[in-house]
């Protein structure tokens, strides 16, 4: 049983399925907040990462699953995902950023990944729509995808391999000590010898949990406006803000606000995430939002998610806390789960984000 059908729940009921196991995933009705409704759906795999970042290797494997499993995917639910790996710019602001990126360019070609150092007038010929940079940061293989889309195709094809989505909302596990026997929904109980936990920003809230979850809701702000046909289709990172066109939209994103379970947009945080988004597009600063909007990130303490078995409890697997990269991550994050609960040993591969990590009481 899968609690949670967002991105990373259906990734999970999806590989499951198809590796032939009997999966059901607990979907409650629609909650305000939920993280994959508001995703911007970029794979920014290799602009995301901190220096030795264990998410690096992650996001790589993350970008390269629906690099190999999309059309696929596409083909056999007849749902368009708009994957688009055509390259993510990173723009250099001040000289300080120059220096910093140009260290990332090095260091990711040290581990042979592709990317590219531009200059201010490589920049100004790609992309003329910008204001004069300090050049950019250009990662070639990151992308973007439709997230609602994707998640609509994850859920129908894990349905075609005998998935059950049942509509209910989780409040705990049924345990006796330490032997799981399923979950307990508001409307019913559920007998699973195996159980996930990938509730997003609410994992955390269930009863019955072994340990406490690290995961804290972080709110992402969104807007998007009439995309101007002059704008490339490639992403285009700034300072806390990216641009993506989506169709004849462009899309604005995001704030990081810790403010608890308030999903709402503010009048505050949209405001300062135009002002940011106009030192990449100025005409942005006197236009109007057509549309703005909010979702949770589910966010851990050290920015990375936290997925695998719990000691404490056999056939409870987490799969949570991707904050800010949760479409990247869900593909290879099921992928990984799959693999486990088919008796695997994924235990290398997940040393990075076990999830006795932050408590091991
Ligand atoms: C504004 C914004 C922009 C983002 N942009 C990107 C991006 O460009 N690229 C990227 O990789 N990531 C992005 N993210 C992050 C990404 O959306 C999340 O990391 C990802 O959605 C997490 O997936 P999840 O399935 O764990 O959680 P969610 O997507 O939140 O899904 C959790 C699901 O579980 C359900 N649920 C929760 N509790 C229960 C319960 N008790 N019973 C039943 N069901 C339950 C919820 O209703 C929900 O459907 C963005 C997030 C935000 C908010």
């Amino acid at each position: 049983m899968v609690i949670g059908g967002g991105v990373v729940g259906s990734a999970c009921a999806w590989a499951l399925s198809r590796a032939g196991a009997a999966v059901t995933v607990m979907q409650r009705d629609d909650t305000p907040g939920e993280a994959w409704r508001a995703a911007a759906g970029m794979l920014a795999a290799q602009i995301e990462p901190t220096p030795n970042d264990p998410l690096l290797p992650l996001g790589l494997a993350g970008r390269a699953f629906y690099r190999e499993t999309v059309p696929a995917l596409q083909e056999a639910t007849g749902i368009n995902i708009d994957l688009r790996q055509q390259g993510i710019l990173q723009v250099a602001h001040t000289e300080a950023d120059a220096v910093a990126f140009k260290a990332k360019v090095a260091r990711q070609r040290q581990q042979s990944h592709h990317a590219e150092w531009l200059e201010p007038d490589e920049v100004a010929l790609g992309w003329p729509w910008l204001p004069k940079t300090h050049g950019g940061f250009w990662s070639p293989e990151d992308g973007v995808l439709n997230p609602i889309e994707l998640v609509a195709a994850l859920r129908a094809d894990a349905v075609r391999h005998g998935a059950r989505i049942i509509h209910d909302t989780a409040m705990g596990l049924d345990r006796e000590a330490d032997q799981l026997r399923g979950v307990i929904g508001e409307r019913d109980r559920y007998a699973a010898p195996v159980v996930i936990l990938a509730g997003g920003a609410w994992a955390g809230r269930l009863n019955q949990l072994p340990r406490p979850v690290s995961v804290e809701p972080v709110r992402g702000q969104m807007a998007s406006f009439p995309c101007p046909d002059a704008l490339a289709a490639n992403v285009v990172y700034g300072k806390k803000c990216y641009l993506l066109r989506r169709g004849d939209e462009l899309l604005v994103g995001s704030t990081m606000e810790h403010v608890g379970f308030d999903a709402a947009v503010t009048a505050e945080g949209i405001s300062g995430l135009i002002a940011r988004a106009a030192l990449l597009h100025p005409p942005l600063a006197q236009l109007t939002p057509t549309r703005t909007w909010a979702g949770l990130r589910p966010g851990t303490p050290d920015g990375l998610p936290i997925i695998g078995p719990e000691p404490r409890l056999p056939g409870l697997w987490y799969a949570v806390g991707h904050g800010r990269n949760g479409i990247l991550l869900a593909g290879v994050t099921a992928e990984l789960v799959a693999r486990g609960i088919g008796g695997q040993d994924v235990g290398e591969e997940l040393a990075a984000v076990g999830p006795t990590r932050f408590w091991d009481w």
